[in-house]
């Protein structure tokens, strides 16, 4: 059998005919419908943020916000992510200045952001990675003596906290994804928190075109999110919390068999960070096989795990031409070691154990 990396988390079909069925009578299917409204409500108090707004994907909630701040020249952000990240920056004609990440989690390096600022600079887009969070604190710090916008890419945190507050509560706002590969998701969807309701008003005309009543007042896009998203997003929900509880289960199973192995790095978690388990990582370094080996390896097994993040956004070629790898040499050591091990809700233990097997073999 084969075991991927991951599972998208599904209700059981009959919850979701049961979630669906009044579609069939109001015959209104996106919109800002009533699944629509009912799924902003219950996100807006499970994610404990101020306020939300609804899109049809994560990358597009992350293209319009940074829209709709109005920012100009540089971003700072990491390579150490996925291509959409760099892609929103990119596409709003902004300029990501790529700074390093730390070794500990993986997140961006607070010490190098300063050296990074210039006249040009106009924001700061850290990435939460893993269900690891950047160090808000200290970016918040940089980021008010320099005056800079902060956006998060907290598309794997969903429903993480850090003493207790809600992840989306930091930064002037956060990009969550509802893709079908994460912790929660509504097929494909996403959301931006954000605390300033203007920010959030502004979202919902830029994801309808730019109109707003008989005017429209910016050049918008089409970014909403439909019914049946919405419908799935109230039935994964219900089954959210049982979820990431059985993904902690997978996780310390993978602690349990590979925390004492020479040369195989594991996170070991934040203090203070309740954690949503959305990948489980491991670091070969050092280790007697190297990360290529191992993926061969385990796929030799019916095992897929992922490079995750391989290779680093400047060595894509629609980077690469403008940017160095070299200038993020920890980034670049971790993505030339790093695997994602398969992570799911119902990945048994037995199944765990074989993947460590074959690790360890
Ligand atoms: C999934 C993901 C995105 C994009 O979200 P979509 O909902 O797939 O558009 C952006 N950044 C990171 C880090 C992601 O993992």
């Amino acid at each position: 059998m084969t075991i991927n990396v991951t599972r998208s988390s599904m209700p059981d079909f009959d919850e979701y005919q049961a979630e669906i069925k009044d579609l069939w009578q109001s015959h209104w299917l996106t919109n800002n419908g009533s699944k629509h409204r009912e799924l902003e409500q219950q996100l807006l108090e499970y994610l404990d943020v101020p306020a939300l707004c609804l899109f049809t994907n994560g990358h597009l909630a992350l293209e319009n916000v940074l829209s709709a701040l109005n920012l100009g020249g540089e971003v700072i952000t990491t390579p150490f992510t996925f291509i959409s990240t760099s892609n929103a920056i990119v596409r709003n004609g902004l300029s990501p200045v790529f700074c390093d990440i730390n070794p500990t989690d993986y997140t961006i390096d607070v010490n190098k952001i300063e050296a990074l600022i210039t006249e040009k600079t106009s924001a700061i887009v850290p990435v939460h990675v893993y269900g690891n969070i950047c160090d808000v604190a200290a970016i918040a710090e940089i980021a008010d003596k320099y005056d800079l916008k902060v956006i998060y890419d907290a598309a794997h945190a969903f429903g993480v906290t850090t003493n207790a507050n809600g992840i989306g509560q930091y930064g002037d706002a956060s990009m969550f994804s509802f893709h079908a590969t994460k912790v929660f998701n509504t097929i494909e969807g996403g959301a931006i928190s954000c605390s300033d309701k203007t920010l959030r008003d502004k979202l919902e005309i830029l994801k309808n075109f730019g109109l707003s009543a008989d005017d429209a007042p910016y050049v918008g896009t089409n970014g909403k999110m439909n019914e049946f998203q919405a419908a799935m997003g109230l039935c994964n929900l219900r089954h959210v919390d049982a979820e990431i509880a059985k993904r902690k289960r997978v996780a310390e199973r993978y602690n349990e068999q590979l925390e004492n192995v020479p040369g195989i790095r594991i996170s070991k978690g934040q203090p203070g960070v309740k954690s949503n388990y959305s990948y489980y990582p491991v670091l070969f370094d050092h280790y007697h096989k190297n990360r290529d080996e191992v993926f061969e390896e385990l796929k030799l097994n019916g095992i897929n795990a992922r490079k995750y993040f391989y290779p680093l956004i400047s060595d894509f070629s629609a980077y690469s031409n403008k940017h160095k790898s070299e200038v993020t040499p920890v980034a670049r050591y971790i993505a030339d070691r790093v695997l994602t091990l398969p992570m799911y809700a119902s990945l048994g233990a037995d199944e765990v154990d074989r993947i460590c097997e074959i690790i360890k073999q």
